[in-house]
């Protein structure tokens, strides 16, 4: 069966209530025989590798689950806008349901698409694979893995024992790697949870915690400011945690970078820099003085679109202690220059000395063995000190294009994988849950 409904169709209509009534005629068919009782219950969403996992309240019709919503009194929700999708991944008429191969060559209107046995079609696979390795090197062939990350660290060990270094992920193209690694480069870790009851003030920076964070993110952010956190959001959008926000930077989409440097100028220009704190752990003061010069307020309201005043009274506001912390979201690296975008909000925590303290920044201390949400895979992981080896990192593909981050992260980034192709360092690519778009 098939639906004729654009893709503009589609998410204009992303409600659960849409999406029941889309998908539902698509299994009713097959339920025609049954009861056709409505009922409802409670469950988990898997849709991520969020632990623990969200709580969902469903209603159903028969066999087929006709809403998703929230489960109120479960710990971890609001959903987010993965796991309030739910009916499209269950009943979406065209998932692809068996292995299918193309019978037509490429380019032609119909591809010709005919089912095939899973043993087939795994066999044609490892030949391929293989010929590939054969002829030109393992290392021409690139395994990506995209979400859920479930099937993340048996891609990775394939790869490992194919004999590729050149394993990618969704995490490694641009998504919450490239934001971990901008805090790396700058603090060692990443900036983990949200404001505390002891957070004074919390600075969120495209970050849309009402929609895209797990967990109560936004339920903890409403309960926070009605004991009297005051909040600043960056964000281009009035989105729900902007509505929030006792100063909302609505900056020009790109310019965060100059919004930070900004910020950083009123505090070493107003004496508002914890010298005891920056003397003791920072390094290059000196230069991040003279580099913040060019950043008045009136330069910054003419990139940004921030008026100047409201540059200011943020930077106050950030340093009126006792404790600030600040939430950089993935947007921002996926910026141009993104990286150090991140990099230079995260700044205004050491300057202000809110830096694994009471109600400031903290970061994340794994265990040794913690399975990590986002990667699937324990920092001891065997296949982990393998593609971590200098023999591996120097025939990955990032090598040239990303040296840092082929240095530092344990997965290659896929960021030129089109020039790759073209340039044949690429022969061939694996793909377990891809989007190509992404
Ligand atoms: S964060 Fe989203 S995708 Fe993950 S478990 Fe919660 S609702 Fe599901």
């Amino acid at each position: 069966m098939t639906l004729s409904v654009s893709r503009r169709a589609l998410m204009k209509g992303a409600g659960a209530g849409f999406a029941a009534a889309l998908f539902q005629p698509a299994v009713r068919a097959a339920d025609s025989q049954e009861s056709q009782t409505d009922w409802s219950g409670w469950t988990i969403c898997d849709s991520c590798n969020h632990m623990p996992m969200c709580g969902i309240h469903f209603k159903a019709r028969g066999n087929t689950v006709i809403r998703i919503e929230n489960w109120n009194e479960h710990p971890n929700h609001f959903l987010c806008s993965k796991g309030i999708s739910t009916l499209q991944r269950l009943y979406n008429p065209n998932r692809l349901l068996y292995p299918m191969k193309r019978t037509v060559p490429k380019g032609a209107a119909d591809p010709g698409w005919v089912r095939i046995s899973w043993d087939e079609a795994i066999k044609t696979i490892a030949e391929k694979l293989n010929a590939v390795k054969e002829k030109n090197g393992a290392d021409r062939v690139l395994f990506y893995c995209g979400d859920p990350k479930e099937p993340r660290p048996p891609v990775m060990r394939l790869a490992r024992y194919f004999g590729s270094p050149n394993y990618c992920c969704e995490s490694s193209v641009a998504c919450n790697l490239a934001y971990v690694h901008a805090l790396e480069l700058s603090y060692g870790a990443e900036i983990a949870g949200g404001p505390s009851p002891k957070t004074k003030c919390c600075m969120i920076v495209g970050k849309n915690g009402s929609w895209a964070s797990p967990h109560g993110f936004f339920r903890n952010l409403l309960a926070q400011k009605a004991r009297g956190l005051k909040l600043i959001v960056s964000d281009p959008r009035r989105t729900k945690v902007a509505e929030q926000a006792d100063i909302h930077l609505q900056v020009k989409p790109g310019t965060d970078g100059a919004l930070a440097w900004g910020m950083i100028r009123v505090l070493v220009k107003e004496g508002l820099v914890k010298r005891e704190f920056v003397d003791k752990w920072c390094t290059g003061y000196e230069e991040l003085v003279k580099y913040c010069e060019a950043f008045t307020p009136e330069y910054v309201e003419k990139e940004t679109g921030v008026p100047a005043d409201d540059v200011v009274k943020a930077a106050r506001m950030f340093a009126d202690g006792p404790s600030s912390m600040m939430l950089p979201g993935q947007s921002i690296p996926h910026q141009g220059n993104g990286c150090n975008n991140v990099r230079a909000y995260s700044l205004l925590m050491a300057l202000t000395g809110n830096v694994d303290n009471a109600g400031g920044s903290t970061f994340n201390n794994w265990p040794e063995d913690y399975i990590r949400w986002d990667e699937g895979y324990t920092k001891t992981f065997i296949d982990q000190a393998w593609f971590n080896k200098p023999e591996q990192k120097a025939r990955r593909i990032d090598r040239e294009f990303a040296p840092v981050w082929n240095e530092m992260q344990v997965l290659c980034s896929p960021n030129k994988l089109p020039e790759m192709v073209e340039e044949g360092r690429i022969k061939a690519f694996a793909g377990f849950g891809t989007n190509l778009l992404i």
